[in-house]
């Protein structure tokens, strides 16, 4: 393990009632890295998640985060984390900034909380309380309330369901900004593009372990998947499969005396890679980073 790596995993094994839930997965992330784990549901992804984060004991494996076991956590090592969960709640009577100045108090290295409240686009819902937000403000509290300890490492479970297309994109420029800032990431996500827009890599867990691992444009050998050439030709539709897209198109334009009518050209995209991971784990090519 080196200074510079967040988190490292070896050998994970969780089962409950006997069935593996998490099947001997490896991982390790960079401290700056945003990764996102991908899996359809009951991978073993928060079963995972909450190991890494110290809320559930392992049977089995190896874990370091932040340099700490997170089944024995030193002073200080909980509030070097931030963690916001797939649901939240509570203090609904408070304010949004009765809350976060509340938090703020408990933790040794806390941001300004009116700084926090500004960042996370909250400023003209400060005097509302908590059960009054709607439910993508009521996320951006939560995502407040987890980044207010200034963590070095953030978990965060599902952030943007239920927020319509604007929110999201806000959201996630925020996580941009925190990832510039040098925060590591640690994002469980449904949605692909989420992930592609995020992530710096991205792992695919199914049946309790990581299956590909790599960038966006990378996982599964997407780079190298042959791309799909489309055009209009004779008042017809046409599609090609090829490897050389750039000779093809040229072939093309020659072929009909310059620029190619309804031309089109496309690549996989993550969602194409990722269904076809999770059909056929065993197809998986792992891409190091
Ligand atoms: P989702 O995308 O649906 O949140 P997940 O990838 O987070 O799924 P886990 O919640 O880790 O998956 O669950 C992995 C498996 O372990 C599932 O089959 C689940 O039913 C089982 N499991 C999880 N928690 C428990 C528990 N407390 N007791 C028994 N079985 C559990």
């Amino acid at each position: 393990m080196t200074a510079s790596t967040a988190i490292r995993v070896r050998g994970l094994r969780r089962a409950y009632a006997g069935v593996p839930a998490v099947d001997g997965l490896d991982l390790d992330v960079e401290q700056g890295e945003v990764f996102a784990l991908l899996g359809p549901n009951g991978a073993g992804k928060t079963t995972t998640v909450e190991i890494l984060e110290g809320f559930r004991r392992r049977d089995a494996g190896e874990v370091s985060v932040l340099g700490v076991d997170p089944a024995r956590p030193g002073a200080g090592w909980r509030a070097r984390i931030g963690i916001v969960l797939q649901s939240s709640g509570g203090h609904d009577e408070l304010t949004v900034q009765e809350l976060v100045h509340h938090f703020a108090g408990y933790y040794p290295d806390a941001r300004d909380p009116d700084e926090v409240i500004a960042a996370v686009g909250l400023d003209e819902k400060r005097a509302t309380r908590a059960r009054h937000l709607s439910g993508g403000q009521r996320r951006r509290l939560d995502v407040a309330l987890g980044i207010l300890g200034n963590p070095a490492l953030l978990f965060l479970d599902e952030p943007t369901t239920g927020f319509d297309p604007e929110a999201r994109r806000e959201f996630w420029a925020l996580i941009r900004s925190l990832a510039g800032g040098g925060t590591t990431i640690i994002l469980t996500t449904h949605y692909l593009d989420e992930a592609e827009h995020l992530a710096g890599r991205v792992g695919v867990i199914t049946g309790g372990r990581i299956v590909a691992l790599g960038s966006p444009a990378t996982l599964g050998g997407r780079d190298h998947d042959r791309a799909i050439v489309g055009w209009t030709e004779d008042g017809r539709q046409h599609t090609e499969r090829t490897a050389e897209p750039t000779a093809f198109v040229t072939a093309l334009a020659h072929r009909l005396g310059g620029e190619v009518p309804g031309l089109t050209v496309s690549r996989p995209t993550l969602e194409d890679v990722y269904l076809r991971l999770i059909d056929e784990p065993s197809q998986a090519v792992e891409v190091m980073p």
